[in-house]
């Protein structure tokens, strides 16, 4: 019998309070089918913005209780496989995103998914590039709007998470208590209107709980690189923070004083931005693997 979690459970809070949705062994699989982050409510460019339910904006399925997970553990996720519906939808517009001056009301964009791109105009086709938006546990205490990041993980937006992607979260409540939602087949870096292209879909990951290791979280493993992640209030405290937790990953597992990780970073490392225009803003660091091959590390 699969694992899964139909969109009809979801939560719109991080928090210990929620009810599991399901609960699982380490080192199970799990099927997340979700909505997309606009609660399903743009049908068409025409839908009337003025209507909108903000309420229904950031849904996450889940939870899913992981059985073993304790605070202090790491969460593995192990993005397997996302799959988008054929129809993605954005806003844009008044009060929303970094160009939000420039209107003075919302305006909505529905875009088929075609022969693998997002069908942007009749000369632009955007490859799809599905990743996850929303994607994180339960924090240590009080409860997080879906719609915003932190320690936790929740809304980074970081294009990273997508499949083959590792992702680790550290744990804060018994049961870790994972929700996932926001898929979108294209974003860039910074997600400058406030959107990527939301999409309903289904994420498959298999969630594992290491014991006993310390790793700056959110973090993720890739074929090409390390990275870690931060959320602050503005985008430079957050880029700060990602380097800090970079110099802390490169003196713990590759064993380099102080002074060589930061000196590694800024010679081979690179600073993206996740996105912009979230509650709080979200970085990360690209630390490449294939110069720490010799360094055996086991994330
Ligand atoms: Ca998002
Ligand atoms: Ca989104």
């Amino acid at each position: 019998m699969p694992n899964v979690i139909n969109s009809g459970k979801f939560v719109m809070t991080m928090d210990r309070e929620n009810k599991p949705a399901l609960k699982v062994k380490s080192g199970e699989c799990v099927t997340f089918i979700t909505n997309d982050a606009l609660g399903g409510q743009i049908k068409s460019a025409d839908t009337s913005i003025e209507t909108l339910d903000w309420n229904a904006v950031n849904p996450a399925t889940g939870p899913l209780y992981i059985e073993d997970a304790m605070p202090g553990d790491l969460l593995k996720i192990e993005i397997l496989e996302i799959k988008t519906a054929e129809k993605c939808s954005m806003i844009t517009g008044k009060d929303i995103g970094v160009c939000a001056g420039f209107f003075d009301r919302i305006l909505a964009r529905v875009m088929p998914i075609e022969n693998g791109c997002v069908n942007f105009s009749e000369t632009i086709k955007i490859p799809l590039a599905p990743m996850i938006g929303v994607i994180g546990v339960a924090p240590d205490s009080g409860r997080v709007n879906c719609g915003t990041p932190g320690d936790h993980g929740g809304n980074m937006d970081c294009k990273e998470v997508r499949e083959g992607a590792v992702l680790y979260l550290k744990v804060f409540v018994e049961g870790a208590l994972l929700a996932i939602g926001d898929l979108h087949g294209a974003m860039g870096d910074g997600e400058v209107s406030g959107c990527g292209a939301e999409v309903p879909g289904e994420a498959v990951v298999r969630v594992s709980v290491i014991k006993g290791k310390n790793l700056p979280a959110p973090f993720i493993s890739n074929e090409k690189s390390f990275m870690t992640i931060a959320s602050k209030e503005t985008i430079g405290e957050a880029i700060d923070a990602a380097c800090l937790m970079g110099v802390d990953f490169l003196m713990g597992e590759a064993k380099m004083t102080r002074e060589e990780a930061v000196s590694f970073i800024s010679l081979a490392c690179d600073v993206r931005v996740c996105q912009i225009v979230d509650p709080l803003k979200t970085a990360r660091l690209e630390i490449p693997k294939e110069l720490l091959v010799k360094h055996a590390i086991h994330f």
